[in-house]
């Protein structure tokens, strides 16, 4: 399984960091979680155009997490992305009225061409997005949050939460996973509810033991932070890396 960050911000713009998108590579499919703004045009760099999607995850309907939808629906229109199977959209509560609104302001351009279209909203529940087994929960950020547990056909797993406070519900997500996939927002000092800061990750991790974390989602705040060292004085052990946009991470099957 391979994971390819398209984008490793927030709804800030910078220079470096686009808003958040996140391609799950296995074998024969390939899960786009998340389209910020942008996100179309990384993912074609890393050779991947819509029309290879199994399938979309969407964590939550802020644009940040949801700008670039309409940008690959659009692209999807074109006869040359033809696609057989249907495309589904897996999310949260809600994703049917904002794909029902889209539609009804722009028409069939945002119609695929040679399949249907479906959102299917869900608050807890498994699906198979091509050979991944997903399952997903609500996590505490917006009326219309899930984060989602992916594991490949080689029984690589992993866990993205989207944007989250500490919450049952996110432990459960990343037990024992191979990477957890998780939003820094804030930093220490700022204790508002709804996001991650390396206190609240450390103790997510603590309770999940990961086995690896991959920090993202970064405001300009917490991008300028030692993120892996923060978390090792508040007691984590586990590896921890710091997402950059266009990153790419193999993952190995377990050897069990
Ligand atoms: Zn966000
Ligand atoms: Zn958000």
């Amino acid at each position: 399984m391979q994971i390819v960050v398209l984008g490793s911000g927030c709804a800030l713009a910078s220079k470096s960091r686009g808003p958040a998108g996140y391609l799950v590579r296995s074998m024969d499919s390939v899960l786009l979680m998340d389209c910020g703004s942008g996100t179309l045009q990384r993912m074609a760099r890393s050779g991947v155009v819509p029309v290879d999607l199994a399938g979309i995850f969407i964590s939550h309907a802020h644009l940040d997490h949801i700008g670039d939808l309409t940008a690959i629906l659009f692209m999807l229109h074109l006869p040359e992305q033809e696609r057989a199977d249907d495309l589904l959209i897996h999310a949260g509560p809600g994703m049917g009225k904002i794909l029902e609104g889209l539609q009804g302001v722009f028409g069939e351009w945002l119609t695929p061409s040679g399949c249907a279209l479906h959102a299917l909203e869900h608050q807890e529940g498994r699906f198979e997005v091509g050979e991944l087994l997903c399952e997903v929960r609500p996590v505490q950020h917006h009326s219309s949050s899930i984060g989602i547990r992916v594991r490949g056909a080689d029984g690589c797993t992993v866990a993205y939460l989207g944007d989250t406070d500490l919450c049952d519900e996110a432990v459960e997500l990343c037990r024992g996973v191979d990477l957890a996939i998780m939003e820094c927002s804030l930093t220490d000092d700022d204790d508002r509810p709804g996001h991650l800061n390396p206190k609240r990750i450390a103790e997510l991790a603590r309770r999940a033991k990961p086995e690896g974390l991959l920090i993202s989602h970064l405001y300009p705040e917490t991008a300028e932070l030692d993120i892996p060292a923060l978390l090792e004085s508040h007691g984590c052990r586990i590896p921890a890396a710091v997402a950059f946009d266009g990153m790419g991470i193999a993952i190995d099957p377990p050897a069990h």
